[in-house]
């Protein structure tokens, strides 16, 4: 599993990547609030370990900000004392889990494992929008129980769009999600391969499940888009 520790006190940050190293995760390790968002949005983690005392911008802060940006990856909130007041305020800004400070390794490890072990339970296999269907695991999408033929970046653009269905993406966010960091929003090949995706998902079907926003980017549902 590939996790994400943001821990401004590196001797405490180098003794949990060690030890999730260890158990054979890969760990990045980020030494403030906004590298560690900066990180958490552009890398896919299974989890993201946040200590809540963090220079330049804060683990609540951090969090609600990734929620906001509709990145749902298990959040383990590390507080300094065992405080209900910082524990409401981390769950509220949707940390999953928080542990408090100092903690033994061995209890960080099981609540690491609980947070891993809900994550894998609650990713359905398959992917469902009206009668378009994708199974991430085989990588093969249909819709109305026919086959869709996708190449690798039509695949990882519908998979996207499908995690996220009702929600408006914007070109920056898709470029940045199934493109890398350095896409250029301006360039127009995500609407190239949205085009391309239209024929092979919508074309021919009922009804239109990929909408563009103008201004805005694009959208997947079965309802009618906002605006
Ligand atoms: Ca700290």
């Amino acid at each position: 599993m590939k996790i994400l520790v943001v821990e401004d006190e590196e001797r405490v940050a180098h003794f949990i990547q060690k030890g999730l190293k260890e158990e054979g995760h890969a760990v990045d390790v980020s030494y403030d609030g906004e590298d560690g968002e900066f990180l958490g949005e552009i890398n896919e983690y299974d989890l993201i370990i946040l200590d809540l005392m963090l220079p330049k911008k804060n683990g609540i802060t951090v969090c609600r900000e990734l929620r906001e940006r509709g990145i749902s990856t298990p959040v383990l909130m590390l507080t300094a004392r065992d405080s209900v007041e910082d524990k409401v305020r981390g769950l509220d800004a949707g940390a999953d889990d928080y542990l408090p400070k100092p903690f033994a390794f061995e209890e960080l490890l099981a609540r690491v494992r609980a947070l891993l072990r809900r994550q894998s339970e609650s990713k359905s296999p398959i992917l469902k929008v009206a009668d378009l269907e994708l199974d991430p695991i085989s990588r093969r999408a249909s819709r109305a129980g026919k086959n869709i033929r996708l190449t690798t970046k039509e695949y990882a653009l519908l998979e996207y769009l499908m995690r996220n269905p009702g929600k408006v993406l914007s070109r920056t966010l898709i470029g940045e999600h199934v493109w890398d960091m350095n896409f250029d929003p301006e360039s127009n090949v995500i609407d190239v391969y949205v085009s391309h995706l239209r024929n092979k998902v919508d074309k021919g079907f009922d009804p239109p499940l990929i909408h563009t926003l103008r201004g805005q980017g694009y959208i997947l549902t079965d309802d009618a888009p906002p605006g």
